[in-house]
């Protein structure tokens, strides 16, 4: 540990803001933080754990940082850690980087800094991956799921289900010195019945593990745009349900949940109140319908931004704006639709009519004739797509598909060990089973996860985590 390269990134959200943060972690952090930074009454001395005021020189000016020192063993990682808390300016961030990298950090990978956690044994990979799932996380039931994983709910019943499995192990290969009439063993029926119970604990991990799923754990696909533009149209045409379509603007009061097939999985597709709505809204039941339009929206992993490719003249960024209300946006496909209705030229005109940075954001677009069906396999192939590689959801869902497999595993073996231990199985069978059982479990933990699951499980983070 002491000999570790030391890493350093951007642990803050990119672009400007009040503060940013720089995550330095191993043995010449200390190091980076006296050479790099200066204390008001001279050389920054690190001393407990605890908060530091100092300036940095970044080697071209100064400027004003907090240093949080967290010294090894008791930080995220445990290693030596500090955090640069500095104005949140996008090239002053970047300068005092580089600083630390002149000073010997290397760039940090993504996650890098939990997986040190892990294999420092700060945290085990259930947590890890509950660091994983919070940061993903994009609506309340992800929160919460990814914090129950994440303080431990899960790590803590697989410790105690392990500590079982393994004492029942012992008692099972202890009797395995004593043959049947020996009185040395512990009787066949309370190892049966000590299985049992064990069982019985392993049940209520898996139940607890389901509970902790999003209560849907599929992604969620919104339609979103200005009223008319044909949402209920193409929620129809995908979903096939049978939304109330009209010509008055607003007519989507609720929304409105259905299955969509994309290849090899099945998503939510939502229907939502058109936002421009918003402005005139003065009816109770129109504000009720904007607020739970904003908040499926929110929440969503994909939205499907429609455009009334018949409408002439598109004010972009003030729809894109009332989309965002101001959050941060999943990632977006554009469709054109009513290509029916359009003008040859539309799609091009609408196209070139993007302001360049918006349409970096965006994904398409597609056209599409929700009353002619045109389009719809494209939009169903590049959301699959995007969904595969832009969005966490699956990613996330996949996590709880490793714990569950585990668990389930883990109880097949211990089923198993238990009808041997109850029939006429031989023990060192049983004894098999039982280890099997830990293996599965440690899987959980990582104890024995192989490095190209790690790899990949680590690949997912952000930088700076
Ligand atoms: P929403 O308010 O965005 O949900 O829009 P609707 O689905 O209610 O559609 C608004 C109007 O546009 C309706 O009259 C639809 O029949 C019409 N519309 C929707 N999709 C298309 C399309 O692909 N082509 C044409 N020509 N009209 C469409």
């Amino acid at each position: 540990m002491g000999d570790s390269t030391t890493i350093a990134a951007i642990a803050s959200p990119p672009g400007a803001a009040a503060r940013a943060l720089i995550r330095i972690s191993g043995s010449r952090t200390r190091a980076i933080v006296r050479e790099s930074c200066r204390a008001a009454a001279g050389a920054l001395e690190l001393g407990p754990r605890g908060g530091y005021a100092a300036t940095l020189f970044d080697g071209v000016g100064e400027l004003p940082v907090l240093v949080l020192w967290m010294p090894a063993p008791a930080s995220y990682t445990g290693e030596d850690v500090a955090e640069l808390h500095l104005p949140g300016s996008p090239e002053l961030v970047r300068a005092a980087l580089e600083r630390t990298y002149e000073l010997g950090a290397q760039p940090a990978q993504p996650g890098e800094f939990t997986r040190r956690a892990f294999l420092n044994a700060r945290i085990d990979l259930a947590r890890a991956e509950g660091v994983l799932a919070l940061v993903h996380a994009r609506n309340e039931e992800q929160r919460r799921a990814a914090s129950a994983l994440l303080l431990g709910g899960l790590s803590a019943r697989v410790e105690a289900l392990r500590e079982q499995l393994v004492d029942l192990r012992a008692l099972v290969e202890a009797g395995l010195d004593f043959d049947e009439n020996d009185s040395g063993g512990v009787p066949r029926e309370l190892l049966a019945q000590r299985a049992r119970t064990l069982l019985a604990a392993f049940e209520e991990a898996l139940a607890w593990e389901v509970a902790r799923e999003a209560p849907s754990g599929l992604p969620r696909v919104v339609l979103v745009g200005a009223p008319n533009a044909g949402k209920s149209s193409l929620f129809n045409r995908l979903a096939g349900a049978c939304a109330l379509v009209s010509e008055l603007e607003g007519t989507t009061r609720d929304v409105l949940r259905g299955a969509w097939n994309l290849d090899d999985t099945v998503v939510e597709l939502w229907d939502s109140a058109g936002t421009a709505v918003a402005q005139q809204a003065a009816a109770e039941p129109d504000r009720m319908a904007q607020q739970r339009s904003r908040e499926l929206r929110a929440g969503a992993d994909l939205w499907l931004w429609v455009i009334d490719l018949s409408r002439a003249g598109f004010d972009w960024e003030r729809e894109w704006r009332e989309l965002c209300a101001g959050q941060e946006p999943p990632p977006t496909l554009l469709v054109f639709n009513k290509l029916d209705a359009a003008q040859p030229l539309a799609a091009r005109n609408a196209q070139d009519s993007l302001p360049p940075a918006l349409a970096r954001r965006l994904r398409g677009p597609i056209g599409t004739s929700a009353h002619q069906g045109a389009g719809l396999r494209e939009l169903r192939d590049l959301a699959g797509r995007v969904l595969a590689c832009e969005s966490t959801a699956g990613e996330i869902r996949e996590l709880s598909v490793r714990h569950h497999r585990a668990l389930s595993e883990a109880r097949q073996s211990l089923l198993a060990a238990q009808a041997l231990l109850s029939g006429c199985g031989t023990p060192d069978l049983a004894a098999q089973e039982l280890r099997s059982a830990t293996e599965q479990l440690d899987h959980i933990a990582g104890r024995t996860t192989p490095e190209q699951v790690l790899d990949r499980i680590f690949a997912r983070f952000c930088l700076g985590k």
